[in-house]
């Protein structure tokens, strides 16, 4: 039992759109000119404030402020620290709400900040922008007057901030500054920065502020380490400051975890769910954590399952004996967590109460503080319900199909692999397709037009049946085709015109996948997703791609690319079960897509393309973590594609790929031809590739899909011969870099005919 005061249960952040994704709304309309500045402003205060209350009705004693955003909580902070790029400065001064905007979405002048993925979550930031002359100076107003908000109502409230350290290691290179520049050697300048930010925020009445930062469970060098020390025995040093509260999540402090034990701070908030979990035997092992406080993150606040109570009152039992004061946490923001799931009405019933989502989350933690402070009979009937919901999804048939099971335990290594190499492949492929050389394709989508979105919707809204939508979709796809033809490209695609999403597409067909309806998390800005839940052991009622593949390829006498999304971009993009190693799922997934590989097969496809493009996102956080996690995610791939004969053509695809570790998975994942996003660094990936001796064919991007920008042919031809520097014309693929869903057909269309006509230009001079 917590001998000096009560355990209190807390939150770092809350889910901001609003329950019917008020923000979202408010935000889309102030851009359109349809809500004004005001109207925005008291839509956000009222969010902030119902979400409070939300928070303090469900039993959190200690409420998050400044966690609330319009965009991104990282742009926010280059805000707070004035850390605005040189070309925002002046749209800033004339009005920071549009300089905001304008920094995060860009101008028809000026490019936005460059966006990328907050750790391995689906929640991207935009990033800093750092050189040798950026200077901070402070601007307090948004955090001073969220925590006076919070103060007016009666909260006991704690700011919680992107700490220094994160800060600076997420920040890169402003435009024109070295490429080498480091951002953390701007560490002194930022340290009176957040000296300022400390004091303006106890002036306002801060107990606590919380100091995010993640970056800390990644590797670090020793520098870094020694920086991490230097900032928390700099900020604890200052008379005039709140105490202070350094947050970390998402995996093990590892190195760092003595270094924070040490610092002068007043707590520590530490994860102890997933890979995070193995903190608690580290912390077993460091003095200098008595007298601090400890928030443990015991709910986790990224995935969706409910809490197991028991464990987790195991191990703040445990945690109590090591430090002076535990409080009661989810792991993170619950940003990444959709909102509620009693909103959740068409949901399996039997399922519903095997999900938590922020609120649920949130009554979680109410418990566990509940239940250390006044013991467990306190929580006798919650524990009973947990353990009662927990024992349902353990022994449900959902989680449990005999058939999945016995399949998946009988899988062998010969499964996983082609039964004839490369080389063999490669010949019986050309023999069967007589391709020309530096063949041409694309990488599947084509655009997504008003049109085909108002047939989902007739579709869904029952104006029309399904023979008149499918019916839309064939005549969709009839003009793919006939486009591709003329256009001259060797290798076509359907166009994806009957997928709204390239993993909802799938697990809406596949038994053992939930979907949402309400479930909508955070993306970037005002984008959100609906992912949906992988619940239970996955089967493949019926072939999901055949009809529509068989239908193109009626319409043509070139080849028709099957195309699915692969198993590890399925669980990237989905909630995954945390009963059963990822890799279990993973395994589960391949065989109900590899079932789908020998039916294209079957049907008479000569080429089936297997998308990863999300590979790399779900690396690993530890390197030390990455070879497990890259078997298996290969493994998985193999599983899936391994199935069909020597001349049929596996094609992969991937984004963002200019990452050595990346290419030796590729190698692992043995298909025959890899499209690979690669239009902005020029052909490295080709020259990587070839340096490392990747022995396969390989299509780096000569079409940039991020822009509306026409390539000219001169320039794709130019790409090409860098291409071919590295690898031969036999093997090197030319395509855009992803897919065209995003995409206007008049840009679509002069692009790829600039493409196709740089190959054949090139193909002559080859002969
Ligand atoms: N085949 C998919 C498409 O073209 C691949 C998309 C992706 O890489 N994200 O849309
Ligand atoms: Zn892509």
């Amino acid at each position: 039992m917590n001998s000096k005061s009560a355990a209190r249960a807390t939150v770092y952040g809350y889910p901001r759109q609003g329950s019917h994704r008020e923000l979202k709304k408010a935000v889309e309309g102030y851009w359109k000119g349809t809500v004004t500045a005001d109207a925005l402003r008291q839509t956000a205060a009222d969010l902030r404030k119902a979400n409070w209350q939300q928070l303090v009705a469900d039993g959190i004693g200690e409420v998050p402020t400044g966690d609330f955003s319009y965009y991104d909580h990282v742009l926010d902070t280059t805000v707070l620290l004035g850390a605005i790029p040189q070309r925002h400065r002046a749209s800033v001064d004339a009005d920071p709400l549009d300089g905001y905007f304008a920094m995060a979405r860009g101008t028809q002048e000026v490019a936005p900040l460059e966006m990328t993925k907050w750790f391995d979550t689906n929640y991207h930031y935009l990033v800093p922008e750092l050189g040798p002359d950026t200077t901070f100076t402070v601007d307090s107003s948004k955090q001073v007057s969220e925590l006076q908000e919070a103060v007016a109502l009666g909260l006991k409230a704690r700011p919680v901030l992107v700490g220094p350290i994160t800060y600076l290691l997420l920040a890169k290179p402003a435009p024109g500054v070295a490429e080498d520049f480091q951002p953390l050697s701007l560490l002194e300048r930022i340290l009176p920065a957040y000296a300022e930010v400390l004091a303006d925020l106890r002036a306002a009445g801060a107990e606590w502020v919380q100091l995010d930062e993640p970056a800390l469970v990644q590797d670090r060098t020793a520098d870094e380490l020694d920086a991490v020390a230097r900032v928390y025995s700099t900020l604890g040093g200052l008379t005039d400051r709140p105490k202070l509260l350094v947050a970390s999540y998402f995996d093990r402090l590892g190195d760092a975890l003595p270094v924070l034990a040490d610092a002068p701070v007043d707590g520590l908030a530490i994860d102890f769910t997933g890979p995070a979990a193995a903190n608690l035997d580290d912390l077993a092992a460091v003095p200098g954590l008595r007298g601090k406080r400890l928030v443990a993150g015991v709910v986790n606040g990224r995935n969706i399952w409910i809490n197991d109570l028991s464990a987790s009152l195991s191990v703040l039992a445990q945690l109590m004996g090591l430090v002076d004061h535990v409080d009661v946490a989810a792991s993170c923001s619950l940003l990444h967590v959709p909102i509620d799931v009693s909103a959740e009405t068409e949901l399996d019933p039997e399922v519903r109460p095997w999900l938590a989502f922020a609120r649920q989350k949130t009554a979680e933690i109410a418990a566990l503080a509940t239940g250390i402070t006044e013991g467990t009979e306190a929580i006798a009937a919650v524990l009973d319900a947990n353990r009662e919901a927990l024992a349902s999804r353990a022994s449900s048939p959902l989680t449990n199909n005999p058939a999945v099971r016995a399949r998946a335990a009988a899988v062998t290594a010969a499964d996983g692999r082609r039964g004839a190499s490369y080389p063999d492949r490669s010949a019986a492929q050309q023999a069967r397709l007589g391709l020309p050389l530096l063949p041409t394709t694309t990488v599947g989508s084509f655009p997504q037009t008003g049109e085909l979105r108002k047939a989902r919707a007739d579709l869904r809204a029952g104006r029309i049946d399904e023979a008149q939508y499918d019916e839309r979709i064939d005549a969709e796809i009839r003009e793919v085709i006939a486009f591709q033809e003329k256009a001259g490209l060797d290798v076509l695609v359907h166009g994806e015109p009957e997928r709204n999403d390239m993993v909802q597409y799938f697990a809406e067909q596949l038994d053992g996948y939930v979907a949402t309806q309400h479930g909508w998390v955070q993306s970037y800005g005002t984008r959100y997703v609906r992912p949906p839940v992988l619940v239970g052991d996955i089967s493949r009622p019926e072939p999901m791609t055949v009809r529509w593949w068989a239908y193109a390829q009626l319409q043509t006498d070139r080849p028709v690319k099957g195309m699915l999304t692969g198993p590890v971009t399925m669980l990237a993009w989905s909630f995954v079960r945390d009963d059963q190693p990822r890799s279990e799922t993973a395994r589960q997934v391949a065989l109900a897509l590899r079932d789908e590989v020998n039916d294209l097969e079957t049907a008479g496809a000569a080429v089936i393309q297997v998308d990863e493009p999300a590979l790399r996102e779900t690396l690993p956080l530890r390197t030390a973590a990455r070879a497990e996690y890259l078997a298996w995610g290969t493994e998985v791939f193999r599983l899936t594609t391994s199935g069909v004969r020597a001349d049929t053509q596996i094609h992969t695809h991937m984004c963002y790929v200019e990452f050595g570790d990346i290419l030796n998975a590729l190698d692992e994942m043995d298909a025959d031809v890899a499209s690979l996003e690669a239009a902005r660094s020029h052909m490295q990936v080709a020259h990587e590739l070839s340096e490392a001796g990747y022995p396969r064919g390989v299509g780096p991007g000569v079409y940039d899909i991020h822009s509306p920008r026409v390539p000219g042919t001169p320039e794709v031809v130019s790409l090409l011969r860098k291409g071919l520097d590295a690898i031969p014309a036999a093997r090197l693929w030319v395509n855009p870099d992803c897919g065209l869903k995003t995409r206007g057909w008049p840009e679509v269309r002069d692009s790829l005919q600039n493409v196709v006509t740089a190959a054949q230009e090139l193909r002559t001079e080859l002969r």
